[in-house]
């Protein structure tokens, strides 16, 4: 690697090894992409500004790795707002809805495919998409879904069965060539070939898009070779598909794909990237193929770096050693433990250190937390932290230990203290969870049993009306949140204001003639961080953020310790709302499994070992409800199908604990109270089992856009429980009509027996305005009373 022009202040020394960075965050420290990108949506600045703050961003990237020490430098990992549609846009996989005219691709056709046309931004119902887009208006965006098992979303190609491909973006081209120009020799990031089309859908039924492999593949080896010609020596493809189950068409591929490119770009040195797993059952694929080197996740499958005795000689290896997809410090002096063996048998020309993936999973820059507690923050490390231990590492092992002595003492020092820290390891919270047992798991009579217990008591008319638990976060909402945080608006001030919301959404659920009414939430920023900032054991970042999708960011709760709840987090505001009326008022909770998956979760124990204290949290909360008079109390699952591992064959251990945890939370209670759960959009043919396990009274699930197909599950299943299946689409801004819905719930109870069913929308109505709101649900009351007459 040219290092003449570096202006490195750095006195780390890497130089015989390589230190490597597969990527890192896009959206700037102060999230400068996000107003960039929102300034010019809304019309305020023009293209050219964008581009220029993209410019800005990528030239303060490549500076910041290279000052820490960083020796590979990528270049083409920056997005303006997701690489797999730069990857769809360079190939020139634009569906016709975007009538592209074969030119160059505009920003508008690239936005276009990315949030939709001529609508408003688009927004996310759970602030945690995972749902489609607001397409009411004009062009629909592509649909957008997770990134392997990561909370950041890529958009899905779409591809058709005589798809063609041309190269109509040259954008890896122009980001090499605008670093070299900053002096800067860079190794361009490309989505994989094979990766691209796994993750691609078609429209066409029964064709595999894998089957137009040999037609992508010109486009690709256009880029690759026009990258050698200026002067790259070696490109980065990402195929984190080889950490997933391939079946042999797939293995096919590879081997065609990687033989082609090594044929037709025989100088290109490639470093074929896996992340998020081990290759398991792919190594001999990954292996055999014709790369120069190849990149393992060693932070996920650790093990691999004892089994690198059958890597051919001439690969060179990239050890990826420091967590990209969490935020805790490294143990420097354990990792070099594991490195220093396996380097002496490779040799250190054969090895490159690197992050396990992509930085673009983490914050940026721990440095902007001034706010944190100085303990926490000693034992934390975002992007910038985490290429200074990479840097620290390569100095350890090209010139031995002693040359970063002070680092390593410092990293010893942040290890020790987190093991024994009392503020992490909380002898009652041990002992909590020690002293769980069976009939704590388990409710004390069977569905049936509670269910006749429940009707006594409730006395709810046939197709029981409710929601799911938000109602408008209005700017109002949000406005006064932020004064109150500001200081600008006294406690009481707030509480009075908050109490105001929730008193006129409760009038208006009676008046519209809801069955099961809810307090609004309005008191909520969030539904995980609300619970996280009143429970021991979160911590709370200020600029933490990390890309969701396009210009949304969240601030993920770092769950750093044992947690307990101090004190009742919810049950003042579910007080209040009852007092208002006499029908019954549904307690709101988020599940420990949803909790722990959006949050980053400590790493010292076990996931399903945080979960289970998250869930004798809730437990305790649910149990005060119940004690302040809840009847009905739903425990949001939102996220428990996207916990799912990546292998099927690790399917079955995630959710027997999932299952698990939601069980302890919600099994303290009489059979007289009703548990409710929710769960948005998502395929349960392969879960309904898990469901099952849950054994919640009653579950609401997101069903409008699948026509009700999503019961098919249930009915197959036998699912005896009640179901609320969404007969409104929250996502859009579109107020369906009365028939719409009873349409819907005629397809509902050809599936389920009428005493199952439930009425409610989709999701919560938190990004939905009152004016959408308030026909939406009349006429779904209105549907509901069609139905009971006709029933
Ligand atoms: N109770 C939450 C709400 O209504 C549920 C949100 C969700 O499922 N993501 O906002
Ligand atoms: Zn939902």
């Amino acid at each position: 690697m040219s290092s003449s022009k570096a202006t490195s202040t750095s006195t780390i020394s890497t130089s015989s090894l390589r230190v490597a960075s597969l990527g890192t965050p896009r959206i700037g420290p102060r999230r400068e992409l996000k107003f960039a990108l929102e300034s010019f949506w809304s019309g305020a600045t023009d293209e050219k500004a964008l581009i220029e703050a993209g410019v800005g961003l990528r030239a303060a990237n490549w500076a910041r790795q290279k000052k820490l020490g960083v020796t590979v430098i990528p270049s083409n990992d920056f997005s303006f707002y997701d690489q797999v549609l730069d990857t769809s846009v360079m190939v020139g996989a634009i569906p016709e809805i975007y009538r592209w005219n074969g030119g160059p691709v505009s920003l508008a056709t690239y936005f276009a495919m990315a949030r939709g046309a001529q609508g408003k931004p688009h927004e996310a119902s759970c602030g945690h998409a995972s749902h489609g887009h607001d397409d009411a208006h004009g062009v629909p965006a592509l649909e957008m879904t997770k990134w392997f098992d990561t909370n950041y979303h890529y958009m899905v190609p779409e591809l058709t069965k005589d798809q063609k491909f041309i190269l109509a973006s040259r954008k890896p081209i122009e980001e090499y060539e605008e670093a070299k120009a900053l002096g800067y020799q860079t190794r361009p990031v490309l989505v994989g070939p094979v990766t691209f089309l796994k993750l691609a859908k078609s429209k066409d039924a029964g064709f595999n898009p894998l089957s137009l492999l040999d037609r992508l593949l010109p486009v690709y080896i256009e880029v690759l070779r026009e990258l050698a010609y200026r002067g790259a020596e070696w490109v980065q493809i990402d195929e984190p598909c080889l950490v997933l189950d391939l079946d042999i068409v797939a293995q096919q591929a590879l081997h065609y794909a990687y033989a082609e490119i090594a044929s037709a770009v025989p100088q290109l040195k490639i470093m074929l990237t896996t992340y998020f797993g081990g290759l398991g059952a792919n190594r001999d694929t990954a292996l055999s193929l014709p790369v120069a080197g190849l990149h393992l996740d060693l932070v996920r499958a650790p093990e691999q770096i004892d089994d690198l005795a059958g890597v051919p000689d001439n690969r060179v290896l990239s050890l990826g050693m420091i967590d990209g997809r969490n935020i805790w410090r490294a143990d420097l002096s354990r990792l070099l433990d594991r490195l220093e063996p396996a380097i002496a048998k490779l040799g250190k020309h054969r090895v490159q250190i690197a992050p396990s993936c992509s930085l673009l999973h983490v914050p940026i820059d721990l440095a902007l937390e001034t706010e944190l507690d100085p303990e926490i923050k000693s034992w934390l490390a975002f992007s910038v932290q985490k290429l200074e231990e990479l840097a620290t590492l390569g100095t350890a092992l090209a010139d031995g230990r002693r040359a970063v002595e002070a680092n390593l003492k410092a990293s010893d020092r942040a290890a020790t203290s987190r093991k024994a820290s009392p503020r992490i390891h909380d002898a009652k919270v041990a002992a909590r969870v020690a002293g769980v047992n069976e009939p704590m798991r388990f409710r004390s009579s069977i569905f049936a049993e509670r269910a006749t217990v429940q009707r006594e008591r409730f006395n709810l008319p046939a197709f029981p009306t409710t929601t799911i638990g938000s109602f408008p976060q209005t700017a109002d909402v949000r406005n006064a949140r932020s004064a109150h945080a500001r200081g600008a608006l006294t406690d009481e001030a707030y509480k009075l204001y908050l109490q105001n919301q929730t008193a006129r959404t409760v009038r208006w659920q009676e008046n519209i003639g809801l069955d099961v009414l809810v307090h609004g939430e309005f008191e909520r920023n969030d539904m995980v961080q609300y619970f996280g900032e009143q429970l021991a054991g979160f911590a709370f970042t200020a600029h933490g953020w990390v890309q969701s999708y396009g210009s949304r960011y969240v601030r993920p709760p770092v769950l750093f310790g044992d947690v307990s709840r101090p004190k009742p987090m919810t049950v003042e505001w579910w007080q209040y709302a009852q007092s208002l009326t006499k029908k019954p008022m549904k307690a709101m909770l988020t599940g420990p499994v949803t909790i722990l998956n959006w949050s980053f979760v400590r790493d010292d124990i076990p996931r399903s070992e945080a979960c289970r204290q998250i869930a004798l949290a809730i437990r305790d909360e649910v149990a005060d409800l119940e004690a302040a008079g809840a009847g009905m109390i739903q425990i949001d699952e939102a996220a428990l199908r996207e916990g799912l591992p990546l292998r099927k064959s690790e399917w079955q251990a995630y959710l027997d604990w999932a299952v698990d945890a939601f069980r302890l939370c919600s099994s303290g209670v009489r059979d007289e109270t009703q548990i409710h759960t929710h769960m948005c959009y998502s395929e349960f043919n392969d879960i309904i089992g898990a469901i099952g396990a849950m054994d919640a009274d009653v579950i609401s699930i997101e069903t409008s856009r699948s026509k009700m197909e999503l019961l098919d599950a249930f009915r197959d299943y036998r699912y005896p429980n009640e179901i609320g299946p969404g007969v409104y689409d929250i996502h859009s801004p579109r107020v369906p009509e009365i028939g719409e819905m009873t349409g819907l719930l005629k397809l509902a109870r050809q599936r389920l027996s009428d005493t199952q069913i439930w009425i409610n929308p989709d999701c919560g109505l938190k990004t939905r305005k009152w004016e959408e709101v308030r026909p939406a649900l009349a006429n779904m009351v209105a549907a509901a009373r069609e139905l009971r007459a006709m029933a």
